[in-house]
């Protein structure tokens, strides 16, 4: 048997054993009878996935399914509650991909997800990646899906020394070379859950690993060192200060611009982020309304180009302004920058 079968039998025949149970997922016995997953559901699980762990994203997968059973259904939701439905999953630009790419699907393919990977790849907001993905799950394409869980497992299997990211087109090769037309679906998912659950990032469980006799990282001794990592540039700071007005058990809002970052989310009106901190007086120079704003800390977030450190300055009392006035308990569906900086010095909320 040629290496590369023997290598994926084993992984198959250990994903039939331990194959995770995901929410989403159909299993490789349901799967052997014939059963495919929902594109529908991949789709979204892929979706949310992304940049978020697996029991982070389970229960919006859940309750997105129940409200919204087809992508029909998703399609046709407000952009204001499906951001809402959102909130706490962060990077809310997949959120506006998700509704565009829903309203699409239910426009121009007749709520029929398209069943190839080039298909879907032509959707809005569906990169190379989710779209190998679908095509494989789904609709059982011999499709190559590489995230960094592949690609961990790739460049530790091969011993792969060229650093991250000038390693990812060969990681990627060398995932391609793995992928035939049998069980691709099921392939895809045994990588996912070998990477996820035995080829950790930190300490890969080595001992457990069904494809272990085939792993040249292991025959180095130090498994656990490759992906090999070109030194991160640190991510820079910016500053900002967000105001926090109430009017009795009510709290100002302001629905922030549809583009760029946090775009058509309703927040915290704010001052620009830059590069500087903000000293007293320039805060209160930018403020929304003249008030006696109190000084309540800071909050720190981390976005992924950026972190930011937020100054939190609030105000009782009754303005004008335009304002989205909401009650103290609506303010769980904000972005969570902005339920930190909501929360910070709670005295007044
Ligand atoms: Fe990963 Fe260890 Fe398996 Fe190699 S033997 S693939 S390093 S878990």
């Amino acid at each position: 048997m040629k290496v590369r079968d023997a290598l994926r039998s084993a992984l198959l025949a250990w994903y039939d054993r331990q194959a995770r149970t995901l929410a989403w997922r159909v299993s490789p016995a349901d799967r052997r009878d014939g059963v495919r997953g929902d594109p529908y559901r991949v789709w979204l699980a892929e979706v949310m996935l992304q940049q978020t762990t697996v029991p982070h994203a389970t229960p919006y997968f859940l309750s997105f399914t129940q409200r919204w059973p087809t992508v029909s259904d998703l399609a046709a939701a407000p952009d204001g509650e499906l951001m809402g439905a959102w909130a706490g999953l962060g990077y809310y630009a997949r959120a506006r991909n998700l509704l565009a790419c829903a309203r699409a699907v239910a426009s121009d393919h007749g709520g029929v997800f398209p069943d190839t990977e080039e298909g879907l790849r032509a959707l809005p907001g569906v990169g190379a990646y989710t779209a190998a993905a679908v095509a494989a799950i789904a609709f059982d394409r011999p499709a190559n899906v590489v995230d960094g869980n592949v690609e961990r497992v790739m460049a530790r299997l091969n011993a792969v020394e060229t650093p991250l990211p000038d390693a990812k087109p060969q990681l990627k090769a060398l995932a391609g070379d793995l992928v035939t037309a049998e069980r691709p679906g099921d392939w895809a998912q045994a990588l996912m859950d070998l990477g996820a659950t035995v080829c950790r990032p930190k300490s890969p469980l080595c001992d457990l690993c069904p494809i272990s006799a085939w792993c040249e990282g292991l025959k180095t001794g130090a498994a656990g060192t490759y992906p090999r990592k070109t030194k991160k540039a640190e991510r820079p700071r910016r500053y900002g200060v967000a105001y926090r007005l109430t009017r009795g058990d009510d709290v100002a809002l302001v629905r922030r611009p549809p583009k760029g970052l946090l775009g058509g989310m309703l927040g915290l009106p704010t001052s620009d982020w830059r590069s500087t901190p903000w000293s007293d007086e320039e805060a209160l120079a930018v403020a929304p309304v003249a008030a006696a704003w109190q000084d309540r800390g800071t909050v720190e977030h981390v976005f992924t180009h950026f972190s930011l450190t937020l100054r939190v300055f609030a105000a009782d009392g009754t303005h004008d302004g335009d304002f989205v006035w909401t009650p103290r308990e609506g303010l769980d569906a904000l972005p969570s920058v902005f339920l930190k900086a909501a929360r910070t010095g709670e005295r007044l909320i």
